[in-house]
């Protein structure tokens, strides 16, 4: 029997990027609901057709959303807050809309539901809440209506769903705490779940997929316990006719494999990319149930690099001796990865053959699955073997001498910023002379379709560069004037002339490469088209020097540089594969040092060096987190600005505020002012700043800038009243929690002249 091939799910957005268009397109009300619905119908389709065509034989169906399965998953258990009902629209599309993006309208005023990064990738995902009305039950049918969909195209899929015990471990209360899971609330899930397997099992689906990524992280006691109070429940819902695949990814679950071989699943999916040796060492101790398929996720579902066939092959082959039963399958959902590389033939061949997105990835899958199952003689034979080895033969060049020689010649000291942190705030208040609770913004303005169109025209030569500089110039004057209007202390340029804080630097760096139309989901959407890295990095010239000199020739008032940082360069690229992470960041930490110390010459006094990804790779397991990460990560950061002088101050920026585990790491990235997310988030944050007596300044954003919601003044003062019981007053500074590129400009300035106001009037109690 040939071996089973299997993918976890494939991106929805589209190849061009059909179904951001049309919801976006419908969000302005130039599309109708049903457009929305008919391109969603045409993008399933097309990628059950090239599932098929691959060769993949559990294709995966609900592994399509508008916006984001767990958002599809807490409405289909209609965990839906009673702030999303009020609003009673007609159809369920606007109350999902609703939910993951705020409303405000003639129905009412709403904030969204919190998001959060999914797991270590660039995914976010909308926090289901659970409140006080809430009632567990099945609402709606979008997986089954999917199934049906696809089994009338003639497709035998392989529904999916985010299984019940991630959904709980991810849920939370609607105070942001975690969720306090009771019998009748199990009760209520595992009912929910074991109707959906009855359901599908009705339909005839022969294979139901729960997804588990949970089960990757670190457990408790009362973690495993839920994790077989769950599946003890729904398991016998199988009734013999439907087989149930728990399938994890994105690290190894060494600490429950027992358990979960108990449970005799109908498959098993332990990914191999990233969980390799723990997963391998817990199969070989614990066996395989026998009725268990493993589903050996050899493809990753997080890099653009061919998979190396020789090493998967031997992979696939060593479960196969501990079991008969084993699948071929991505690591994890493909959702992560763009979708093809054709149409990228400018890179040429030498480069383009390195690389597989999802739909070439599709293809690994297959090709790994037959070539198990040749005899030796046929696998040394096959060209496609051959022609995969000949990638890893170490024929690509990719070094640079220079970069490497002055990798080695760093010192201890280049790590370390003098003088001390409390000496420099002294020396920096007395140098910017600020007002109490400083207010700024975190570096872009809105990217209005007229910047985008100027950009598009100097690509296609439309327009000179100096055409487009002045009209980049034009915008800067624009940005500042009204910043000044409104009161702003330290203000920015806007960042109109980068196309994306990553791709910006990546473009001006060496070393990088760069696609047409490698987009990947980032959240809703949004989605983004990370660089790759290719060989040694370094900087050829200065980056931004010029913007920020003639930024700063408009006004008196400080205007920031605004840098990206090393670990958020590599984080939101693609990265190499045959040097490790640490060398990778440590060659762009140099190329931004440059840019650092050039902006301080140039006359920039505050310089922002975004580390907006920095958590996001945090090592998922805790005993990993120095080892692994931050312990080369914080230092890479050090090495970007230690080489200012102590009246320049430096700012970071973080998307995020869940760093209340590493607020100590924070401090010590030695940074003189850090701003976070906070508004959308828990301010738990705050108690940990308290606690830790946190020395870096902070702004912890007063407003959410992921919605088009205008925050009022009171509301804002609110908040502000919170940050002050928790922080110090001079350790505080008043802004938005993110960059506003994605905002319109209809809200980007009401909401930052409350912004402004509100702090005015918090300073005056003072
Ligand atoms: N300076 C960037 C901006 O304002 C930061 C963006 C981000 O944190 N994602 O857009
Ligand atoms: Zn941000």
């Amino acid at each position: 029997m040939s071996v089973p091939t299997s993918i976890s799910g494939f991106p929805r957005i589209g190849r061009n990027r059909e179904l951001k268009k049309i919801i976006e397109a419908y969000w302005k009300g130039d599309a109708s609901l049903d457009d929305v619905r008919r391109v969603g119908r045409e993008l399933r389709a097309e990628h059950w057709r090239l599932e098929r065509a691959a060769g993949i034989d559990l294709i995966p169906s609900n592994d399509f959303s508008l916006y984001d399965q767990m958002l599809d998953t807490a409405i289909l258990l209609n965990v839906i807050p009673a702030r999303y009902r009020r609003l009673s629209f007609d159809d369920p599309e606007q109350t999902l809309f609703a939910m993951a993006r705020g409303y405000q309208g003639e129905r009412g005023d709403v904030t969204a539901l919190p998001m959060k990064k999914w797991f270590t990738t660039n995914y976010h995902y909308l926090v289901p809440e659970f409140d006080e009305a809430t009632e567990v039950r099945l609402n709606g049918t979008k997986p089954f209506d999917e199934y049906l969909e696809a089994k009338a195209l003639g497709y035998q899929t392989k529904p999916v769903l985010i299984g019940p015990y991630t959904f709980l471990k991810l849920s939370r209360d609607d105070q942001a705490r975690e969720l306090r899971v009771d019998e009748g609330l199990i009760d209520a899930v595992a009912g929910v779940y074991a109707e959906i397997l009855r359901r599908f099992a009705h339909l005839g689906a022969a294979w139901v997929q729960l997804d588990e990524p949970c089960l990757v992280l670190d457990k408790d006691d009362a973690d495993v316990r839920l994790f077989k109070s769950l599946y003890s429940r729904i398991l016998p819902a199988r009734e013999g006719r439907v087989k149930v695949l728990l399938n994890t990814y994105f690290g190894d679950i060494a600490d429950i494999y027992e358990t979960v071989r108990l449970f005799e699943f109908d498959g098993v999916g332990l990914d191999l990319v990233e969980g390799r040796e723990a997963n391998l060492a817990a199969v070989g101790t614990h066996g395989v149930g026998e009725r268990t398929t493993l589903f050996a996720g050899v493809v990753s579902g997080r890099n653009i690099w061919r998979n190396d066939y020789a090493e998967s092959i031997a992979l696939v082959e060593g479960l196969q001796r501990v079991t008969g039963r084993v699948a071929v399958a991505s690591a994890c959902s493909l959702l992560h990865v763009p979708f093809s590389t054709k149409g990228e033939e400018a890179l040429g061949d030498d480069v383009l053959r390195h690389f597989a997105f999802a739909v070439e990835k599709l293809d690994e899958v297959r090709e790994i699955a037959d070539l198990v199952d040749l005899d030796d003689d046929a696998k040394k034979a096959s060209d496609v073997l051959k022609a995969n080895q000949l990638l890893f033969d170490g024929s690509r060049v990719a070094r640079d001498d220079a970069v490497r020689a002055r990798l080695e010649a760093l010192a201890d000291d280049d790590f370390t910023r003098l003088p001390a942190r409390a000496e420099r705030q002294r020396l920096q208040r007395e140098a910017l002379g600020l007002p109490p609770l400083p207010t700024t913004t975190i570096g872009s303005f809105p990217q209005t379709s007229q910047i985008r169109a100027e950009r598009a025209k100097l690509r296609k030569g439309e327009i000179s560069r100096d055409e487009y500089d002045a009209f980049i110039k034009d915008r800067i004057d624009d940005v500042i004037r009204q910043q000044e209007q409104i009161g702003l202390d330290v203000l920015v340029h806007g960042e109109f002339e980068r196309n994306d804080m990553v791709e910006y630097f990546g473009q001006r760096l060496n070393g990088f490469l760069f696609t047409k139309n490698a987009w990947v989901q980032s959240y809703g959407t949004r989605c983004v088209k990370p660089p790759i890295v290719w060989s040694d990095v370094s900087r050829a010239e200065p980056i931004t020097v010029e913007w920020s000199r003639y930024a700063q020739s408009r006004t008196d008032k400080p205007m920031k540089g605004m840098l990206t940082g090393p670990v958020t360069i590599l984080n939101w690229s693609w990265p190499r594969e045959d040097i490790s992470a640490e060398e990778q960041t440590r060659q762009l930490a140099l190329a931004i040092r440059d840019e650092v110390l050039d902006l301080e010459a140039a006359g920039i006094r505050i310089i922002q060096i975004d580390e907006a990804a920095l958590r996001e790779k945090l090592p998922l397991r805790r005993s990993d987190w120095h080892a692994k990460y931050l312990d080369w990560a914080i230092p890479a950061f050090r090495l970007v600005h230690s080489g200012v002088r102590p009246d320049t101050q430096i700012h970071t920026h973080m998307c995020y505020s869940e760093f209340n585990d590493i607020i100590r790491d924070i401090d010590a990235m030695d940074a003189d002012v850090i701003s976070f997310e906070a508004s959308r988030g828990d301010l738990v944050v705050l108690d940990a700043i308290d606690d830790a007596d946190f020395e870096t300044e902070a702004g912890p954003g007063v407003y959410d800038i992921h919605s088009p919601r205008v925050p009022g003044e009171a509301e804002i003062e609110e908040r502000i009243g919170e940050i002050l019981a928790k922080m110090d007053v001079d350790k505080v500074w008043i802004n938005p929690d993110c960059g506003l590129k994605t905002r319109g400009e209809a809200e980007t300035w009401p909401s930052l002249g409350h912004m402004v106001e509100a702090a005015k009037a918090v300073r005056s109690r003072l």
